[in-house]
């Protein structure tokens, strides 16, 4: 059996002892690499980084971190068919979902290279301009941007192996940061391949890109003020990370992207089969099954006014009922079994406790067998959609993520600020989209609870032709929400450079001043 290595102090090792979990093909259950960081010295591994990896890309300007970047997407994406394999055995996605990740991964690492070419020489990002601050421009002051002068920890979730991995270390590397990744255990195959395709390429200077396969150990109690830990995954580990005791007393910064009960809207202007209620049913419908739910931006509650609810719920199952769920190797597939036994159990488990507040009304709420599979094996969920009994659902449906192809349809009033109160109770999200052609019933929303989302996705006739649906991450888009989303932010172009590097404001004559930030 294949067994997985880290790639640290600049060469690839596996753990000691004999504490090695296993990965599994989902779809077969049979297990596919095994894999420990144990024995490995997670405190070398960080100064290497620091001092190697960290030296030589403050040496680079922004435009050369983003041909490191090019580089590194080049490389992957050679690898491009490899990976799609890789990916459908490994996370049991079908090749379309799996073309989600890896091409997201390609696409990042590009769209962040070339944000570094437009920065240019230099290596400071201006920040606000200049202003005086004596009695005249003799004493000037300006605020600009710096590397920070240690690593970027990143631990990712197992649903985007290689989009996580990359989104993250495109920004810490534009913005002079070494990274050392983490991908979650039970899919860091697809990771660990990545991390090869661009040591084998040998595109980046040593000690810039570590991976980790395996926990983190005592990795936490290593890290200081310089150092940054980025994490996705769920509260629960979040809130020890972010109680870490070291981390606390650091000052280390954190930014955490956590679970969300992302909401879609229709608006009471949209009436059924015009073009955005079509939109609505296909992109909503999409969002339930795309890498079988498993999407931190999936969409968990859907709102619909009182009187559509009939016509909704007949169109959306009609919808979900052309989905077949099975190998992603069947040529039928589209929704791929979830991702790991742990992952079914908590799906089945949390469609019976929505089931205590909200009908089923597709879908069974058990684990079915998959179309290409072998009766009985594979964790295959299918698409499952439920009915609040409660106008604009009860607490729970608020409350619970079930992190699988599983969605709750609540009827409301179809009033913009019952609306606004709805999307609140999710206690921050991800993303909410709003299916409307009445601009002023979305800024009524808007204007309500603005502040409880990261992003809104507005669709309306006038964008349909080009509508990429909620759920996409684009690189120029914030990524991140408040409360229960874990209040965190990536991407968005080139803000995500600011986690990576220090603000400081520079005072002295203007002539120093502009030197180093510029005029
Ligand atoms: P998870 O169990 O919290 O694991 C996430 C990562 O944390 C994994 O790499 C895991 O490693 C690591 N980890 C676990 N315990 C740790 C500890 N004590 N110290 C340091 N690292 C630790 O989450 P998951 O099951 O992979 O992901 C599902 C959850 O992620 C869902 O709730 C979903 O909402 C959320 N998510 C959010 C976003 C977002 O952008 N907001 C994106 C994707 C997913 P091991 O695998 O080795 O345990």
């Amino acid at each position: 059996m294949k067994i997985l290595r880290s790639h640290l102090l600049g060469k690839w090792s596996a753990g000691v002892g004999d504490s090695f979990a296993l990965l599994h093909d989902p779809t077969t259950e049979d297990p596919l690499a095994k894999v420990s960081s144990a024995g490995i010295d997670f405190r070398a591994a960080i100064e290497h980084a620091r001092s190697k990896g960290g030296s030589a890309l403050r040496e680079l300007s922004f435009a050369q971190r983003g041909e490191l970047l090019i580089a590194m997407s080049k490389a992957i994406h050679e690898h491009r068919k490899e990976l799609l394999e890789l990916s459908m055995k490994n996370c049991g996605t079908t090749r379309k979902d799996s073309k989600f990740d890896i091409d997201g991964a390609t696409g990042t690492l590009y769209h962040y290279g070339a944000l570094g070419k437009e920065l240019g020489d230099g290596y400071v990002l201006p920040d606000g301009p200049g202003e005086q601050l004596g009695r005249s421009s003799i004493f000037w002051g300006r605020h600009g941007r710096v590397s920070r002068d240690g690593v970027a920890i990143h631990i990712n979730a197992f649903n985007f192996p290689a989009w996580g991995f990359a989104e993250k270390a495109a920004a810490a590397i534009l913005a002079g940061m070494p990274v050392i990744t983490k991908p979650a255990t039970s899919t860091c195959l697809v990771t660990e391949r990545c991390i090869e395709t661009v040591v084998e390429a040998d595109c980046v200077p040593e000690g810039v890109l570590g991976l980790i396969c395996g926990s983190v150990a005592d990795l936490f109690d290593h890290l200081h003020g310089q150092d940054v830990v980025a994490f996705t995954g769920s509260a629960r580990t979040a809130l020890r990370i972010r109680s870490h005791e070291n981390l606390l007393a650091r000052s280390t910064s954190v930014n955490i992207e956590a679970d969300s009960l992302n909401a879609a809207f229709l608006a009471p202007d949209v009436q059924p089969e015009s073009e955005v209620w079509n939109l609505f049913i296909k992109e909503v419908c999409r969002e339930i099954t795309q890498k079988s739910g498993q999407k931190c931006t999936a969409v968990r509650r859907i709102f619909v006014p009182q009187e559509q609810l009939a016509t909704v719920e007949e169109a959306m199952c009609e919808e979900l009922s052309g989905r077949v769920t099975g190998s992603p190797f069947a040529d039928k597939t589209n929704v791929g079994p979830l991702a790991t036994a742990d992952q079914l159990s908590s799906v089945l488990e949390g469609v019976t406790k929505l089931r205590e507040v909200a009908d089923l009304v597709h879908g069974s709420g058990e684990r079915v067998d998959g179309v290409g599979a072998e009766p009985g094996k594979g964790y295959f969920f299918a698409p499952t959609l439920l009915r609040a009994r409660e106008a604009g659902g009860s607490d729970l449906i608020h409350d619970l993520e079930v992190f699988g192809p599983v969605s709750t349809i609540c009827p409301f009033d179809g009033e913009a600020p019952t609306a606004a109160c709805l999307n609140s109770k999710g206690d921050g999200s991800l993303v909410t989209s709003v299916y409307s052609d009445s601009d002023q019933w979305t800024s009524d929303f808007l204007r309500r609870c603005g502040s409880w989302s990261g992003r809104f996705y507005l669709a309306s006739e006038k964008m349909a032709s080009q509508a990429p649906g909620s759920g996409v991450a684009l690189p120029s888009s914030l990524h991140g929400g408040p409360g229960r989303a874990g209040g965190g932010e990536e991407l968005g172009g080139i803000r995500a450079l600011e986690l990576y590097s220090q603000r400081i404001a520079l005072q002295g004559s203007r002539r120093a001043v502009e030197r180093f930030i510029g005029d």
